[in-house]
C-alpha cells in the first residue's frame, strides 16, 4: 500500500532537473509544485535560478505548468510574472488538477514528470495520475500551517518505507 507514496526519483533541488536529461527519459511536460520547490513559502517572488530555470525548459520545448494548494493572490503573483501557466487551490493529491493540466499540455501521461517536496501532495498525487514523481529537498526546513500536518504523516510513511527497503535488502 505504501508504493503510491515512493517517488520515481529524490533529487536534491529542482535545478537538477535538466533538458537533456529528460529528454532521454521521454518527459515533455513538467507539473511543478511552488512552495518549497521552487521557492521557500514564505518568499513572494522568483529568483534568478527559477527564472532562468524556467527559461532554459522553455528553450528546450518541455512545458512547465505550476499546480499549487496555495491560495489565488499567492500563486498568481509569483507565476504571472515567469510567464507560465498555474493552478492555485489545487486540493492535491485530488486527481483532478493534474488530469486537467495533462490535457492542456497535450501530452501523454508517460511524458509528464511531477515534482515537489511533500510525500502527501506531490508524490501521492502525480502517481495517482499515473505521472512519473520526483521528490525535491525541501527549499527551508519551514512549513506553513497546514503542511505541518501533512509533514508528520509524512514522516511516520517515509520511516516505514525505509524500513520496508531494508527488510528487502536483507532478505
Ligand atoms: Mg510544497
Amino acid at each position: 500500500m505504501f508504493s503510491k507514496f515512493l517517488p520515481d526519483e529524490q533529487i536534491d533541488q529542482i535545478f537538477d532537473l535538466k533538458p537533456e536529461k529528460l529528454k532521454e527519459k521521454g518527459i515533455k511536460g513538467i507539473i511543478t509544485d511552488l512552495d518549497n520547490t521552487l521557492v521557500a513559502w514564505d518568499v513572494k517572488d522568483a529568483t534568478p535560478d527559477v527564472i532562468t530555470w524556467f527559461k532554459t525548459m522553455e528553450e528546450n520545448d518541455i512545458k512547465v505548468t505550476i499546480i499549487s494548494n496555495n491560495n489565488q493572490e499567492r500563486v498568481t503573483v509569483f507565476s504571472e510574472p515567469l510567464g507560465t501557466p498555474f493552478v492555485f487551490s489545487a486540493r492535491k493529491p485530488l486527481s483532478r488538477a493534474f488530469k486537467t493540466v495533462a490535457k492542456q499540455m497535450d501530452l501523454k501521461k508517460e511524458e509528464i514528470l511531477v515534482v515537489g517536496d511533500q510525500v502527501m501532495t506531490d508524490v501521492l498525487g502525480g502517481n495517482m495520475a499515473g505521472f512519473y514523481t520526483v521528490l525535491v529537498i525541501p527549499v527551508v526546513q519551514t512549513d506553513g500551517k497546514i503542511t505541518k500536518i501533512n509533514r508528520f504523516m509524512e514522516r511516520i510513511i517515509l520511516k516505514r518505507i525505509k524500513n520496508k527497503d531494508k527488510r528487502y535488502k536483507e532478505e
